[in-house]
């Protein structure tokens, strides 16, 4: 079934980028090494079902999620893939995971302890990636100690099975390398402390992936933002080994234009006060939809050109200083190409002070994402 909308304001994200993303990334890698498509945060607002579809088409063989809910959506869309929870999980979520073949992150001794007794009344193994905090200082056992610790605990368990072992960066996209280097030896070192190499060792993810030393791709990388054709910092655009393809743009059409004379004003707190007569059109987009006050001043593209927002971004709408009184039904791109004129996501990040991560992510549910 197709959904419709009845709003002009649309994201629309360009499956096949992501498609030629996952596959220029998997050339990429080392024969063998498993891609994991990083796909929570409904795929970083880029829309999680029709995301990972794509990534598994290219190559893609894993799903990895933030959440116990994220992942029990994927798995109702996607029967027979393997799936990671990568953040923490409440220990009575174990059974509902062995049975749904979602495998968890686990770092704590307490948490196999605590998590058994939901365990006994299934027959279903609960595959477990043990998480190393190797100096990113979120999840992780940190010790040789501990990891000992909690994999003896494991392996005591009749329905537990350690299936990976993986850490996560903190600097992977900064061009220092002290605490990156640290992290790799303590991983290394942790990892074979254990008593048996699992199945899945993993660490990298996009950055980590595109500009380090290839043996730390091990049996699989994790791949986030580039699935999405952004990259994760100025430092990896400068010297990423091929250009990644940006899937999502947002666009919407003039729904009023007005023509103002000298004194008129525009918005809450009447910020704009026109200098002159001139054209203002009005965007059925605000910052209910994710497009944030910050953004104000930010140009969209009309007709190929560029024209700046003003006056303040109310919750539904925003207002636009046109070049000439275009019509009802313009199309206006917010992000993306028109004409020879482009204006990406990180344009937008810059603006307000952020990363290309977090634009997408704020974007709300009540943009429709369109798939082409
Ligand atoms: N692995 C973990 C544990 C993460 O938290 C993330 C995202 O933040 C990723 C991999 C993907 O990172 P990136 O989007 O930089 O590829």
């Amino acid at each position: 079934t197709v959904e419709q909308y009845f709003r002009p304001t649309k994201a629309i994200i360009d499956l096949g980028a992501i498609r030629q993303n996952v596959q220029q990334l998997k050339v990429h890698l080392n024969e063998g090494v498993k891609i994991i498509a990083v796909v929570k945060a409904n795929a970083y607002g880029h829309g999680d079902v029709a995301v990972a579809q794509a990534a598994l088409e290219a190559g893609a063989t894993m799903l990895a999620v933030a959440t116990a809910d994220e992942a029990l959506h994927m798995r109702k869309h996607f029967p027979h893939v393997e799936i990671l929870v990568l953040g923490a999980t409440p220990a009575y979520f174990a059974p509902y995971a062995a049975n749904e073949r979602i495998r968890l992150t686990v770092f704590s001794t307490d948490w196999v302890q605590q998590a058994a007794p939901y365990l006994e009344d299934t027959t279903a193994t609960l595959n477990i990636h043990v998480k190393i905090d190797s100096g990113m200082g979120r999840i992780g056992v940190r010790t040789e100690e501990e990891l000992k610790a909690l994999e003896a605990a494991i392996i005591a368990q009749p329905r537990m099975q350690i299936e990976g072992v993986f850490t996560h960066f903190a600097t992977a996209d900064e061009s220092q390398e002290e605490l990156f280097q640290q992290q790799v030896s303590i991983f290394s070192q942790l990892k074979s402390s254990l008593q048996e190499k699992p199945k899945y060792v993993h660490a990298s993810n996009t950055a980590a992936a595109l500009i380090k030393d290839a043996t730390l791709q091990f049996d699989a990388v994790r791949y986030g933002i580039s699935l999405y054709g952004l990259t994760p910092s100025s430092y990896v655009a400068s010297i990423e080994p091929f250009p990644l393809h940006p899937a999502l743009s947002l666009e919407t059409e003039l729904v009023h234009v007005k023509q103002l004379q000298a004194g008129d004003s525009v918005g809450y707190g009447a910020t704009f006060v026109a200098q002159e007569p001139c054209w203002v059109g009005t965007l059925p987009i605000g910052y209910a939809d994710g497009m944030i006050r910050k953004l104000a001043g930010q140009d969209v593209l009309i007709d190929g050109q560029r024209m700046p927002i003003i006056g303040r971004i109310c919750m539904d709408q925003c207002m636009v200083l046109l070049s000439k009184p275009y019509a009802v039904g313009e199309k206006v791109q917010l992000i993306g190409k028109q004409g020879n004129e482009h204006i990406t996501l990180d344009e937008w990040a810059a603006r307000v002070e952020t990363i290309n991560y977090e634009i997408p992510c704020i974007f709300t549910s009540r943009i429709p994402r369109v798939y082409r």
